[in-house]
């Protein structure tokens, strides 16, 4: 019996240690151990019960298992921080591409004018079709020229005339929006301009200023 290989035995070993193993091969190991030393000593090594070593392994588990965790965490924040990234340079390239909108170029004629009403409030009208642009920037003038501000704080006694410029704040080819219907946007109230005589539209094309509404007129 003797004659079964050390290396079949090696093979049945585990399943014998774990008792696992059908009734003929447990004799056919048992037999095979009670004469050979080699795999004898490899059963005892087999059986023996769960040592502070397994439990180390358990412990270098849990902490490669929590290296894991925090590297998948890392990664998670990471890739949220890019996309969070790539959006907000979506919306600068979105919102910095501030283009003034040529008066020739977009054929303005057309599309925008300045109405007076009854009460003598003065709108800026957008008619169907004209871009919609973002916000209206105001030159004022004096009467001798002179610019007094780009911004709605200028000194309204002083104020005779103003060049608006209208801006686009996406870039021309990203905005494809539409005014639908006509849109009016108030620039003076009657109390606001008694003393403007003049309004502009600036072509920065063309450094040329339009006439769009003169007083009289
Ligand atoms: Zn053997």
């Amino acid at each position: 019996m003797n004659k079964t290989s050390c290396e079949l035995i090696g093979d049945l070993l585990p399943l014998y240690a774990d008792k696992v193993c059908s009734e003929e091969s447990r004799e056919l190991v048992a037999k095979h151990i009670s004469g050979c030393e080699k795999c004898r000593k490899e059963l005892e090594i087999m059986e023996k019960p769960v040592s502070a070593d397994f439990k180390d392994d358990i412990a270098v588990i849990k902490r490669i298992k929590r290296r894991m965790f925090i590297e998948n965490v890392v990664t998670v924040v990471m890739i949220s921080v890019f996309l969070l990234s790539v959006c907000n340079l979506g919306f600068l390239v979105m919102f910095t591409s501030d283009l003034p909108m040529g008066y020739y170029e977009y054929a303005l004629e057309d599309k925008i004018c300045i109405e007076e009403d009854a009460d003598g409030n003065l709108w800026f009208v957008r008619k169907e079709g004209a871009k919609k642009s973002f916000f209206l920037l105001p030159d004022v003038y004096d009467e001798n020229g002179n610019r007094l501000s780009t911004d709605e704080d200028f000194d309204k006694e002083k104020a005779v005339a103003v060049s608006y410029q209208m801006r686009i704040m996406l870039h021309e080819k990203m905005s494809n929006i539409y005014s639908s219907g006509e849109e009016k946007e108030l620039l003076f109230n009657k109390n606001d301009k008694p003393k403007i005589q003049t309004i502009y539209y600036y072509d920065e094309d063309t450094d040329e200023n339009i006439v769009l509404w003169e007083r009289g007129n």
